[in-house]
């Protein structure tokens, strides 16, 4: 991956390539941030341009024998590790390697949950064990075949059991000659604090909606309308992003139920919210998720259309048409409550959390919240 390929986050590449140029990498480094911000991707690009034999000032040259060996991961010198769904005879990442490979290389932005879907399971969570700590240990150990570093990348790192973590942490805290460890994380406080200690964090803001935008629009083919509108609701995640333009060409089928399920709650219409949530039911809960980021989407443009004006507002024609009259029920005293429940309710999704239960209850708690 080439650091031009990684969506924004342009002050963090710049100063990976100068610590590359000035010789001064750190043997361990956590990029911390969401997938989707770009964490694993700007790590391979790093990666790349470490090893890259013809570097240019701000970019590897892509078509080195290193650049193309790492194009289908498959550089000798670099090593990945990631959550796996262990089985007595697969305890580590090489056992499930190919298919990883296959994800990320047709997508480096891919989430935790489209790794598992992938393995055919999404509802089952993958974990980093002490086999792969001891593999990692192993890999790093062996002289370089290139003879320069040996890279270990970590994707989600935070899925290390305590024995792995505390394998890999006498690992950083003596590395082998030449080694770099690069861990992505998304959620730092599930890393061990003597390992955070140790590592050099790089944080990673979300992307703004005009970048996710404007990705969306050259390499997706996407109209500017329909790019805005779902940048507008994907919280700075490219990954989420590109899981909406994979739902297919539903992006009015979100505003559609959103519109039926607020009718049924002003009016307290409780068989109508028990038939809403059977059909919600059916959607699989990553298209839940992304529903329930949707609706908060609409409850903050409304609170922007309140108090900023209409005219701040960004989204397509139909959804203003329907926020104007929407905007006089959200306010300052309720924005925070309802922020809060659909913030937790997307927490509990992605926990597996019965989602017939959740979005009735979510119902009969919008049944009191929205009113003037
Ligand atoms: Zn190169």
């Amino acid at each position: 991956m080439l650091f031009k390929e990684v969506i924004g986050q342009d002050s963090i590449k710049e100063n990976l390539i100068q610590t590359v140029l000035n010789d001064r990498i750190s043997h361990a480094q956590l990029f911390h941030g969401k997938l989707g911000a770009g964490t694993f991707a700007l790590a391979l690009a790093y990666a790349q341009f470490i090893f890259c034999h013809n570097k240019q000032e701000t970019d590897s040259c892509g078509t080195c024998p290193s650049c193309l060996k790492i194009k289908n991961l498959s550089h000798p010198d670099l090593h990945f590790s990631f959550p796996v769904q262990l089985e007595a005879k697969k305890k580590t990442s090489d056992s499930f390697v190919q298919e990883w490979r296959e994800m990320v290389i047709e997508n480096p932005y891919s989430s935790e949950q489209n790794w598992y879907r992938k393995n055919g399971n999404e509802n089952k969570k993958g974990l980093i064990g002490v086999d792969e700590s001891a593999e990692i240990s192993k890999k790093i150990s062996l002289k370089a075949y290139e003879g320069g570093y040996k890279i270990s990348i970590l994707w989600l790192a935070e899925n290390m059991n305590a024995a792995a973590a505390n394998k890999l942490l006498k690992l950083i805290e003596e590395p082998p000659n030449n080694t770099l460890i690069f861990l992505c994380v998304e959620n730092l406080e599930s890393i061990l604090p003597t390992i955070l200690s140790r590592t050099q964090v790089i944080k990673l803001a979300s992307l703004s909606d005009l970048i996710i935008a404007k990705n969306l629009e050259e390499k997706h083919n996407l109209d500017s309308q329909r790019a805005i509108e779902i940048a507008s609701y994907v919280n700075g995640d490219y990954s989420v992003a590109l899981n909406e333009l994979t739902l297919g060409d539903e992006g009015n089928f979100f505003f559609e139920n959103f519109v039926s399920w607020m009718r049924l709650c002003f009016k307290k219409d409780v068989a109508g919210a028990v038939k809403f949530v059977a059909e919600i039911q059916k959607m699989g809960k990553e298209k839940q998720k992304a529903f329930l980021l949707f609706v908060l989407s609409i409850f903050q443009k409304s609170l922007v259309g309140n108090f900023v004006g209409m005219e701040s507002v960004k989204t397509s024609e139909s959804q203003k048409a329907f926020i104007k009259n929407f905007m006089p029920y959200i306010h300052e005293r309720n924005i925070g409550h309802l922020h809060e429940i659909m913030s937790e309710a997307h927490y509990h999704i992605d926990r597996n959390a019965n989602a017939k239960i959740l979005f009735l209850d979510l119902s009969f708690n919008l049944f009191k919240l929205i009113k003037k």
